[in-house]
């Protein structure tokens, strides 16, 4: 027998045609096939997609479920196990993550979420944008007003990226692509997110080191969050938003006060 037996829909299936799964109690004769995780694994309904990563013990982890979902056209186990793979420490389904702390997938409207997001935005894109953000801090946790910034500012760039591949515009795509690298590579986020860390540190020791050579913040210098995020909002989303033309009109008159 060249291929194995799904034990989904009992066929024989070549390899290419299989689940890199990771259920050590299946023997070198079953697995599982990709058309039937992607059946199975309904991106409408949660629990359907946990029951999919456990039976191939796979990590269910929320932040990529609602990533995949959001982003996707057709959502589907595939999409979401290729979010997963650049993240090291997501193995197997002891490695799951299924709350995204704060954020859900609906939030209500707060004055600190307008703060910090802007205004104008669905309960969704709030919620979206929570959930990433907390995604970031579960990476590398920002102790900071002025580190929190940076994160909004790179979800939104993350977003605007997004917006760009859907709407697949070329020249932003391209711009957007770079921008959004450049951030997160100033970040730190590059070598959790490629994969390819070939400094042979993990990003954990590249912290930690950093934390001990570089010097500490003074405090007061971040006190003024309100002053910063104006200038982020400012100087670094809306210009680049106005140089790729995604700018609104009221954007470019905040650029031009
Ligand atoms: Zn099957």
């Amino acid at each position: 027998m060249a291929g194995k037996i799904c034990i989904i829909c009992g066929k024989e299936k070549r390899s290419n045609q299989l689940l890199r799964h990771k259920n050590l109690l299946l023997d070198d004769k079953f697995s599982i096939c990709r058309d039937c995780a992607n059946e199975v694994a309904d991106f409408d309904k949660e629990e359907s997609v946990i029951e999919m990563a456990q039976l191939a013990n796979l990590p269910f982890v929320k932040n990529l479920y609602i990533d995949v979902k959001r982003n996707s056209k057709n959502p589907d186990f595939g999409k979401y196990l290729k979010k997963l793979a650049p993240y090291k420490k997501f193995q197997t389904f002891s490695d799951s993550v299924f709350t995204t702390d704060n954020a859900t997938e609906t939030v209500d409207i707060t004055p600190e979420l307008e703060r910090r997001w802007g205004k104008d935005y669905t309960e969704e894109e709030y919620a979206y944008f929570e959930s990433v953000l907390q995604g970031l801090m579960v990476i590398k946790p920002a102790t900071t007003a002025f580190e929190i910034q940076r994160y909004v500012a790179n979800v939104k760039l993350k977003d605007a990226f997004d917006t760009a591949l859907k709407e697949g515009d070329p020249k932003a795509i391209a711009a957007l692509r770079k921008a959004y690298s450049d951030d997160s590579k100033d970040l730190g986020f590059d070598a959790v997110l490629s994969g390819n860390d070939d400094s042979g540190k993990s990003l954990t020791e590249r912290i930690q080191k950093c934390e001990l050579t570089e010097p500490v913040p003074d405090d007061d210098r971040y006190k003024d969050a309100e002053g910063l995020e104006k200038y982020i909002k400012k100087w670094f989303f809306l210009s680049m938003k106005k140089t790729l033309g995604l700018a609104s009109e009221k954007e470019v008159e905040i650029l031009n006060e």
